[in-house]
């Protein structure tokens, strides 16, 4: 109804009513602008994370490695939990509490990448009014220009932010001439816009985003989710829903998959690249027991794993196991002695080695 008051304001005043035909688009274009900044700017947030932050340089095996870092810098028990647990979850909360900081700490990147975005598209449009004033410059007198000129700037500025051209018929019949004038009108009427925009993006928070920037980052790393059945460790294919089997290279110690000795209090400390060579056996069910070696045998999810056997484990899980013994025994329920007894050498691991051992 606005839009319809509008075009018969404009339709009254006729052929001077070049300011306000001018005011009308800018409103058309408003919506449409604020959007793609945001989007745009998201993508550039995205971006610049990507080639200035370390973590976020690489490939998802690089992000894997830093996060265990960070974890064990921080050495909190609650994030490895969270981390064990539901690892999509952590990654997740992991990328936006650095899009967090990136963005809102004292360097205000924030506003200052959406202000270059908004420069950036404001030229846009004063160059797609430039160019389209150009373009029907030679048509003067007929009484189609305007109607050419929207169709001309609508494709100019097709690429940078959405303004359908039918949105614009109801000023397409307008009988201004004054084509040059329409340069001046629109660069005018353009500044308040810009104006309002800068005031908003100055108290702009990432809630604004319709998608948000560590969604976006979060897409630069893909991945399968699944996790062992035995070690929760998760599947370090690059490709969700990926064929073959599903596959990781360092498991861990099963005590993280929830896993103790029959009828005893014992964690397992043992990993389940070592356990599928061994002749143990496990249970699944109330009363089923399937040899390790026939782990596949087991049925879904664990016909669905490679698990190459290999003895060798990371001096990081050794040192985690050992350095967090009593609230893994607590939260397992379970006591590391007996079958579980961790051995002496892994106590004399220390973090450093653990960490350098990443690289
Ligand atoms: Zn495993
Ligand atoms: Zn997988």
């Amino acid at each position: 109804i606005e839009d319809f008051f509008k075009c018969f304001q404009i339709s009254c005043q006729g052929a001077t009513s070049i300011t306000t035909f001018a005011d009308f688009l800018c409103s058309k274009i408003d919506p449409g602008l604020r959007l793609a900044i945001y989007d745009k700017t998201a993508l550039v947030i995205a971006e610049r994370m990507r080639s200035e932050i370390r973590d976020f340089n690489g490939s998802r095996a690089n992000l894997e490695v830093c996060i265990l870092k960070y974890l064990a810098q921080e050495e909190n028990f609650e994030k490895f939990k969270l981390y064990i647990h539901s690892p999509a979850d952590f990654l997740e909360s992991y990328i936006q509490t650095h899009v967090k900081t990136y963005c809102l700490d004292q360097n205000s990147r924030l506003v200052m990448f959406l202000n270059e975005t908004l420069t950036q598209y404001y030229e846009e449009i004063q160059k797609a009014v430039f160019t389209s004033t150009t373009v029907v410059k030679d048509r003067i007198g007929s009484n189609k220009i305007i109607s050419l000129w929207l169709d001309e700037f609508c494709r100019e500025l097709g690429g940078v932010l959405r303004l359908p051209r039918s949105d614009l018929v109801g000023i397409e019949h307008l009988e201004i001439t004054d084509i040059e004038f329409l340069n001046n009108a629109m660069t005018e009427a353009l500044s308040p816009l810009r104006d309002r925009l800068k005031e908003e993006f100055a108290h702009a928070d990432l809630s604004s985003f319709e998608k948000q920037p560590h969604t976006i980052l979060l897409e630069h790393f893909p991945g399968c989710k699944e996790q062992c059945p035995f070690c929760w460790a998760v599947c370090t294919n690059t490709i969700p829903n990926h064929d073959g089997d599903h596959q990781l290279v360092f498991h861990r110690p099963q005590v993280l998959g929830r896993y103790r000795w029959y009828k005893t209090d014992n964690l397992v400390i043992d990993i389940c690249s070592s356990s599928v060579a061994s002749d143990c056996r496990f249970r699944i069910g109330e009363d089923k027991w399937i040899p390790y070696k026939k782990y596949r045998d087991a049925g879904h999810p664990f016909c669905t794993w490679n698990i190459l056997p290999d003895t060798s484990m990371q001096k990081y899980w050794k040192w985690f196991v050992s350095h967090f013994r009593a609230q893994l025994e607590e939260l397992y329920n379970g006591k590391f002695h007996g079958r579980g007894e961790i051995p002496a050498s892994w106590h004399t691991i220390t973090k450093q080695e653990a960490l350098d051992e990443l690289r």
